[in-house]
């Protein structure tokens, strides 16, 4: 299976060569594209190369650049055997969001007490961001498969 770097650099050449692709084919058309949007799916798509990947589920690159959080990753760990389910292109990804953000609303609800109210960040937002991550982990799970 790849390494950690090598999907990085895969992900990221991918995303460039179709940025540049979309760039030369709809180049005009590309600057009706709100530029956040854009942006908020660069920000998933290196979150979802760099820290939220397939590969969570094995002590693994990905595991140490959470420093001191990679506790949190534990049980995920336990529960997912390394490069199954974990690894599937349709809901591997949104378990591990799943996962990741019922533990962020939890600590969240404990410091506020509350859950975080609807007007903090758009949805639009967030589910372009989440789209990145995805594309990113679909992508990794592409990857293994090939090699
Ligand atoms: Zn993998």
């Amino acid at each position: 299976m790849p390494n950690y770097n090598t999907h990085r650099t895969f992900n990221y050449a991918v995303f460039v060569a179709i940025t540049v692709l979309l760039y030369i084919l709809i180049g005009p058309a590309l600057s009706a594209i709100n530029l956040k949007y854009f942006l908020a799916l660069v920000a998933g798509y290196y979150i979802g190369t760099d820290f939220i990947t397939p590969d969570l589920d094995i002590k693994s690159r990905v595991i140490r650049r959470w420093g001191a959080l990679r506790v949190i990753w534990l049980p995920y760990m336990w529960i997912f055997k390394h490069g199954q389910s974990s690894h599937n292109i349709v809901y591997g990804a949104v378990v591990r969001m799943l996962y990741l953000g019922i533990i962020v609303l939890g600590v969240y609800y404990l410091i506020f007490r509350s859950l975080p109210p609807d007007t903090i960040i758009s949805p639009v937002y967030i589910i372009i961001f989440l789209a990145g991550i995805i594309i990113a982990n679909a992508l990794h799970v592409i990857l293994d498969t090939l090699f």
